[in-house]
Protein backbone atom coordinates (compact mmCIF):
# COMPACT_ATOMS: atom_id res chain seq x y z
CA UNK A 1 0.00 0.00 0.00
CA UNK A 2 1.51 3.55 -1.05
CA UNK A 3 1.42 6.12 1.27
CA UNK A 4 0.43 9.30 0.03
CA UNK A 5 1.42 12.71 1.58
CA UNK A 6 -0.42 14.69 -1.10
CA UNK A 7 -3.21 15.83 1.23
CA UNK A 8 -1.48 16.74 3.93
CA UNK A 9 0.37 19.32 1.61
CA UNK A 10 -2.67 20.15 0.72
CA UNK A 11 -4.03 21.38 3.90
CA UNK A 12 -2.03 24.55 5.21
CA UNK A 13 -2.30 24.09 8.73
CA UNK A 14 -1.65 20.46 8.62
CA UNK A 15 1.17 21.01 6.88
CA UNK A 16 2.36 23.91 8.68
CA UNK A 17 2.16 21.54 11.90
CA UNK A 18 4.24 18.84 10.08
CA UNK A 19 6.86 21.26 9.87
CA UNK A 20 6.73 22.23 13.44
CA UNK A 21 6.12 19.34 14.93
CA UNK A 22 9.64 18.79 12.87
CA UNK A 23 11.10 21.37 14.13
CA UNK A 24 10.77 20.91 17.72
CA UNK A 25 12.35 17.04 17.49
CA UNK A 26 15.53 18.88 16.01
CA UNK A 27 18.74 18.10 18.95
CA UNK A 28 21.24 20.97 19.29
CA UNK A 29 22.49 23.31 16.07
CA UNK A 30 22.17 22.20 12.22
CA UNK A 31 24.22 23.55 9.88
CA UNK A 32 22.33 21.54 6.73
CA UNK A 33 19.21 20.01 6.40
CA UNK A 34 19.40 17.50 3.79
CA UNK A 35 16.23 16.49 1.76
CA UNK A 36 16.08 13.08 -0.06
CA UNK A 37 14.87 13.34 -3.92
CA UNK A 38 12.09 14.57 -4.54
CA UNK A 39 9.24 14.82 -1.58
CA UNK A 40 12.41 14.90 1.17
CA UNK A 41 12.57 18.61 -0.19
CA UNK A 42 9.39 19.77 0.47
CA UNK A 43 9.61 19.22 3.58
CA UNK A 44 13.16 19.81 4.03
CA UNK A 45 13.18 23.74 2.95
CA UNK A 46 10.70 25.04 5.34
CA UNK A 47 12.89 22.77 7.99
CA UNK A 48 15.82 24.74 7.54
CA UNK A 49 14.24 27.80 7.41
CA UNK A 50 13.22 27.49 10.78
CA UNK A 51 16.21 26.47 12.18
CA UNK A 52 18.74 29.57 10.31
CA UNK A 53 19.96 26.08 8.43
CA UNK A 54 20.65 25.63 4.47
CA UNK A 55 19.16 22.86 2.47
CA UNK A 56 21.27 19.98 1.05
CA UNK A 57 20.16 18.35 -2.00
CA UNK A 58 20.54 14.66 -2.25
CA UNK A 59 19.41 13.84 -5.83
CA UNK A 60 19.47 11.05 -7.55
CA UNK A 61 22.49 10.60 -9.79
CA UNK A 62 22.74 12.12 -12.83
CA UNK A 63 20.75 15.67 -11.90
CA UNK A 64 23.40 17.81 -10.29
CA UNK A 65 25.23 19.96 -12.64
CA UNK A 66 28.49 20.41 -10.44
CA UNK A 67 31.04 17.63 -9.76
CA UNK A 68 29.42 14.82 -7.68
CA UNK A 69 30.57 12.03 -5.10
CA UNK A 70 27.59 9.27 -5.04
CA UNK A 71 26.44 6.57 -3.29
CA UNK A 72 24.57 3.22 -4.82
CA UNK A 73 21.71 1.74 -2.44
CA UNK A 74 19.90 -1.67 -3.21
CA UNK A 75 16.28 -2.01 -4.88
CA UNK A 76 13.98 -4.59 -4.40
CA UNK A 77 14.73 -5.05 -8.45
CA UNK A 78 18.28 -3.82 -9.08
CA UNK A 79 20.09 -0.82 -7.56
CA UNK A 80 20.05 3.18 -7.52
CA UNK A 81 22.53 5.76 -7.16
CA UNK A 82 22.39 9.53 -4.92
CA UNK A 83 24.76 12.10 -5.26
CA UNK A 84 25.39 15.49 -3.66
CA UNK A 85 27.98 18.18 -4.85
CA UNK A 86 31.56 16.75 -3.89
CA UNK A 87 31.85 20.78 -2.56
CA UNK A 88 28.35 21.20 -1.04
CA UNK A 89 30.04 21.46 2.69
CA UNK A 90 33.03 21.91 4.80
CA UNK A 91 33.93 18.63 6.79
CA UNK A 92 32.51 18.69 9.97
CA UNK A 93 29.21 20.09 9.12
CA UNK A 94 26.16 19.12 11.49
CA UNK A 95 23.44 17.45 8.96
CA UNK A 96 20.02 16.20 9.70
CA UNK A 97 18.57 14.23 7.13
CA UNK A 98 14.98 14.47 5.87
CA UNK A 99 12.62 12.35 3.78
CA UNK A 100 8.46 11.84 3.53
CA UNK A 101 9.02 8.22 4.16
CA UNK A 102 11.14 5.56 5.96
CA UNK A 103 10.71 1.72 4.83
CA UNK A 104 12.98 -0.65 4.89
CA UNK A 105 15.98 2.36 5.48
CA UNK A 106 17.84 1.33 2.18
CA UNK A 107 17.39 5.08 0.68
CA UNK A 108 18.26 6.56 3.89
CA UNK A 109 21.26 4.55 5.13
CA UNK A 110 22.29 5.15 1.56
CA UNK A 111 22.29 9.01 2.48
CA UNK A 112 23.76 8.40 5.37
CA UNK A 113 27.08 7.00 3.94
CA UNK A 114 27.54 9.45 1.09
CA UNK A 115 27.05 12.35 3.83
CA UNK A 116 29.44 10.86 6.42
CA UNK A 117 31.87 9.82 3.32
CA UNK A 118 31.86 13.78 2.56
CA UNK A 119 32.55 13.95 6.37
CA UNK A 120 29.54 15.08 7.72
CA UNK A 121 28.43 14.39 11.11
CA UNK A 122 25.24 12.83 10.90
CA UNK A 123 23.33 12.13 14.33
CA UNK A 124 19.59 12.83 13.51
CA UNK A 125 17.19 12.24 10.89
CA UNK A 126 12.89 12.84 10.61
CA UNK A 127 10.74 11.55 8.60
CA UNK A 128 6.86 12.30 8.12
CA UNK A 129 5.93 8.62 7.85
CA UNK A 130 7.41 5.67 9.84
CA UNK A 131 6.88 1.81 8.67
CA UNK A 132 8.19 0.26 11.86
CA UNK A 133 7.38 -3.16 10.82
CA UNK A 134 9.58 -2.81 8.21
CA UNK A 135 12.58 -1.93 10.29
CA UNK A 136 14.27 1.16 8.56
CA UNK A 137 13.77 3.40 11.56
CA UNK A 138 16.00 1.12 14.11
CA UNK A 139 18.02 0.19 10.92
CA UNK A 140 19.32 3.93 11.67
CA UNK A 141 19.75 4.15 15.11
CA UNK A 142 22.32 1.06 15.12
CA UNK A 143 24.18 3.63 13.04
CA UNK A 144 24.10 5.92 15.72
CA UNK A 145 21.02 8.12 14.02
CA UNK A 146 18.36 9.70 16.29
CA UNK A 147 15.16 8.97 14.35
CA UNK A 148 11.91 11.39 14.91
CA UNK A 149 9.02 10.25 12.87
CA UNK A 150 5.82 11.91 13.02
CA UNK A 151 3.61 8.84 12.03
CA UNK A 152 4.52 5.61 13.12
P1 LIG B 1 13.06 2.72 1.84
O1 LIG B 1 14.37 2.98 1.14
O2 LIG B 1 12.60 1.30 1.69
O3 LIG B 1 13.10 3.17 3.29
O4 LIG B 1 11.95 3.59 1.09
C1 LIG B 1 11.83 4.96 1.37
C2 LIG B 1 11.90 5.77 0.11
O5 LIG B 1 10.95 5.32 -0.82
C3 LIG B 1 11.60 7.22 0.41
O6 LIG B 1 12.37 8.08 -0.43
C4 LIG B 1 10.11 7.35 0.11
O7 LIG B 1 9.79 8.61 -0.46
C5 LIG B 1 9.84 6.21 -0.88
N1 LIG B 1 8.65 5.43 -0.48
C6 LIG B 1 8.61 4.10 -0.21
N2 LIG B 1 7.36 3.71 0.09
C7 LIG B 1 6.60 4.82 0.03
C8 LIG B 1 5.19 5.08 0.29
O8 LIG B 1 4.37 4.22 0.63
N3 LIG B 1 4.79 6.38 0.15
C9 LIG B 1 5.66 7.37 -0.18
N4 LIG B 1 6.96 7.16 -0.42
C10 LIG B 1 7.43 5.89 -0.33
Amino acid sequence: MFRDITTLLLDPAGFARSIERIVEGVDGPVDLVAGIEARGFIFAAPVAVALGAGVLLLRKDGKLPGATIAEDYALEYGTDRIAIHADAFAPGARVLLIDDLIATGGTARAAVRLLRKAAAQVTQAAFVIDLPELGGADSLRVEGIEVNALVA
